[in-house]
């Protein structure tokens, strides 16, 4: 049994959360894309946990957690964040931590590169996380790319590294007119935070399939949302891999098998963070109170949120590259104190109205179609089944179920692991 849980709009929508949540009933859980840019918030019995590289079925003992081929991984931030959930009493062993051989490692050089480049386009920024992610997957097609497993062969790992930091030099003297990297700074650094992960390399494919073959259940859990995606998301204001659930069997070294079930994470609003068009923002004070309410504020950097009305048209596009079967539809209790909820019910593009989402300078054009729907005005936290909820609210799943054309299955009414409703 295979499902993917991913992101249905701009990200952030709660996949930490619902990995958490349904892990409960999955052998493994595996991230198959991506590096530290993503946030995933996990509340539950242990604490508050914001992981950015570890798959987030890490805080239930009996999961075995993989870090898929797919991924980009910066090792001391992954140092860092093992050392955290150790110390906060997580158990963190060869047996349910396995990371990919084939996976990309993220380097001190990729970060500078991403800072740089920001640095370079100035106002006409890509409002990037500057955790390196876009340099490290350009290297990854340029095939320049260090990869987890070349820590196991050391003297070959040499040779690769230092002709490819000769190649990066150039990039960093000659475009930017910054200090060169050194070999010796960068192999220390590989020593420093690569030698304490060596024991949980492995090829994580052969894994996989075997498990798989063996009907264990697995889970992949993405990072970001749909329009985020490097093919079918918001370019360039994307990131640069593959968000989709299509790519999760890529992405973790099981292209041979198929999804059973995907889950399509969205919130009950809209938000985003980072540069590029959002047709539906909002600004001023009704913009204010949606962000307080909902504590929008970057779980890996901490930078305010945009936030708007839920987008039908940016939904309903996500829904369909996703796949998605079911969704989870998060944070409705942060909707309670508005008396009308507005709704983006299509977009208006040069005076054509659509639902369908557009692409590029069409995009950049469209103005949101923003309609009201009523409010419930009470305290939904408490609800645990669908007929818990007030009418109102009920009438919104529904509506909103109709107008993405798929299926609700969750909602929740909290961050917490037990607050939500499942339909
Ligand atoms: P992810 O990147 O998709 O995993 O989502 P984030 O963790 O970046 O952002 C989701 C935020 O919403 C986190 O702060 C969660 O604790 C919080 N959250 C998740 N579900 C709910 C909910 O139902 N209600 C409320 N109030 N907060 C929630
Ligand atoms: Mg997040």
């Amino acid at each position: 049994m295979l499902s993917a849980i991913v992101g249905i709009n701009w990200g952030d929508e709660g996949k930490g959360r619902m990995v958490d949540l349904l892990s409960e009933n999955y052998d493994v859980v595996v991230r198959y894309q991506g590096g530290n840019n993503a946030g995933h918030t996990v509340i539950n019995h242990l604490g508050k946990f914001i992981l950015n590289l570890m798959p987030s079925g890490i805080l239930r003992p009996e999961v075995v957690n993989v870090m898929g081929n797919g991924m980009v991984i910066d090792l001391e931030h992954l140092h860092k964040e093992m050392g955290k959930l150790i110390s906060a009493g997580v158990k963190i062993t060869p047996e349910n931590l396995k990371i990919s051989d084939r996976a990309v490692i993220c380097l001190p050089y990729h970060v500078m590169q991403d800072c740089l480049e920001e640095e370079r386009l100035a106002d006409a920024k890509y409002g990037s996380t500057r955790r390196g992610i876009a340099p490290v997957y350009g290297d990854k097609y340029m095939k320049k790319a260090i990869r987890i497993g070349d820590l196991l062969q050391p003297e070959a790992l040499k040779k690769h590294l230092e002709g490819v930091i000769e190649w990066k030099n150039l990039t960093i003297e000659k475009v930017y007119g910054a200090q060169p990297v050194s070999f010796d700074a960068i192999w220390e650094w590989l020593k420093t935070y690569g030698d304490p992960i060596k024991e949980f390399i492995c090829d994580t494919s052969l894994y996989l399939d075997e498990a798989e073959k063996a009907g264990k259940k697995i889970m992949f859990e993405a990072q970001l949302g749909a329009l985020r995606d490097i093919d079918f998301g918001i370019y360039p204001y994307t990131s640069s891999s593959n968000t989709i659930a299509a790519y999760a069997p890529i992405g973790s070294g099981i292209p041979n098998h198929k999804l059973h079930n995907v889950v399509g994470v969205m919130k009950a609003y809209s938000t985003c963070v980072g540069e590029g068009p959002f047709t539906c923002e909002m600004f001023g004070k009704e913009a204010e109170d949606l962000r307080e309410a909902g504590g929008e504020y970057g779980a890996a950097t901490g930078r305010p949120r945009r936030v708007g009305p839920f987008d039908i048209p940016a939904s309903r596009y996500g829904v369909r590259v996703q796949g998605a079967d079911e969704i989870a539809l998060t944070k409705m209790d942060v909707l309670s104190g508005f008396e009308k909820i507005p709704v983006c019910v299509a977009y208006d593009v040069n005076g054509t109205i659509t639902k369908n989402f557009p692409f590029g300078a069409d995009l950049d054009a469209a103005k949101p179609v923003v309609e009201y729907v009523d409010g419930w005005n009470c305290d939904i936290t408490k609800c645990r089944k669908p007929e818990d909820l007030p009418k109102a609210a009920l009438d919104y799943v529904r509506y909103i179920e109709k107008e993405v054309g798929c299926k609700i299955k969750y909602v929740s009414v909290g961050a917490e692991r037990e607050e939500y409703i499942e339909f």
